[in-house]
């Protein structure tokens, strides 16, 4: 476990960064640290769709919107065909990968999971970015095994990378106040650490405006830093503000501004110099703001991702947005390259 000091005059002075430098200064700082690490005109993006296998979850967690209690009437577990289905269909509009995540169902056995992975690769083969830090970790304690067991038997039934949901901020007295019942910030960052010894690429992100402190976001990212200097397992950063609406914490926190989440991408780029992508929130900020992050820091627009309601418009609706995605980052002064989940560049067929 790393423990961040804060007194160190290199976090007081990141943190005098975040707080009292322009916003133009700070973007101007991360520009130049995009520009190191990526000095091509590109701005990658990626084809996928969020499958979310179930709604059912024990955590709790005060800013989530989207789980339903077990026994609730609208709580769902996928079958493996409406899975295989939504494979299917992103395939056939050029996408590579899935991104599926889901509750922490008590239902679900572990054999269900794995089932599903070979599934998946059997019958509707594609990348599958797959179970966050906290859903790992509900696994092992669920099911007894270590960490390093859960991730070998996913890794062997068929998965491919996971992704850094449930980050949140990894400072474990604010998970206390809004996560408390999932894994903790050492825990956390614990199976990434042990995915990235097998072998395994993630990403890792950053939701903030849970209450914390302007120092406890720098210390996620310290945090974050310290892990990556040991393994390089991380491939890309994202952050986003939290969407307060229809979740416990509606009305009991102050909402954050664009500013804030450019000064806080910016703040990132500058101080993980080495995590070497920095996804463009544009689904929760919009399309404005997410032109303006690619000079505070971000070379990546993250995903043009197939939304439930789009599906059923066919080809159309995707096709559109892929064409005003491209625009957006040519408008932006870039040149937009299709990629795949490890960052390599695929042909910019549309
Ligand atoms: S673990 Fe995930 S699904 Fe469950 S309440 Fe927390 S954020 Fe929502």
């Amino acid at each position: 476990m790393d423990v961040v000091d804060r007194s160190t005059p290199e976090f007081r002075e990141y943190l005098e960064l975040y707080t009292g430098a322009s916003l133009f200064e700070l973007g101007a700082r991360a520009d130049a640290a995009r520009w190191r690490l990526h000095p091509e005109r590109a701005v990658t993006y990626i084809i996928d769709r969020n499958i979310n296998y179930t709604n059912v979850c024990v955590a709790d967690c005060a800013f989530c919107a989207f789980y339903r209690r077990p026994k609730h009437a609208e709580g769902y577990l996928l079958s493996f065909e409406e899975i295989g289905r939504k494979v299917d269909e992103v395939k056939a509009l050029g996408g590579v990968q899935i991104l599926m995540q889901g509750g922490h169902n008590p239902y679900i056995p572990f054999g269900w999971y794995l089932d599903l992975l070979r599934y998946i690769k059997r019958h509707h083969p594609i990348h599958i970015h797959a179970f966050s830090p906290s859903e790992v970790d509900f696994f092992a304690t669920r099911f007894g095994m270590t960490i390093d067991l859960v991730l070998r038997e996913l890794m062997a039934a068929g998965l491919d990378s996971i992704p850094g949901g449930g980050g949140e901020i990894l400072v474990q007295d604010v998970r206390d106040r809004v996560a408390r019942k999932k894994a903790g910030a050492d825990r956390w960052l614990e199976v990434m650490e042990i995915a990235h010894g097998l072998g395994l690429k993630t990403s890792v992100t950053m939701m903030y405006g849970l209450g914390e402190t302007d120092a406890d976001r720098l210390e996620h990212l310290f945090r974050v830093r310290a892990v990556q200097a040991r393994t390089g397992g991380f491939t890309a950063f994202i952050c986003w503000p939290l969407q307060q609406e229809h979740t416990a914490m509606e009305g009991t926190v102050a909402k954050t501004d664009a500013t804030t989440y450019l000064r806080t991408q910016a703040l990132a780029r500058i101080v993980l110099d080495n995590v070497p992508n920095i996804q463009a929130s544009w689904v929760t900020m919009g399309m404005k703001v997410g032109q303006i992050a690619l000079r505070f820091g971000a070379n990546d627009f993250g995903s043009l991702m197939m939304e439930e309601n789009v599906v059923s418009a066919a080809g159309t609706t995707v096709r559109t947005s892929l064409e005003e995605m491209q625009r957006l980052i040519r408008d932006a002064g870039f040149e937009p390259r299709k990629r795949r989940q490890d960052y390599s560049l695929l042909p910019e067929a549309a």
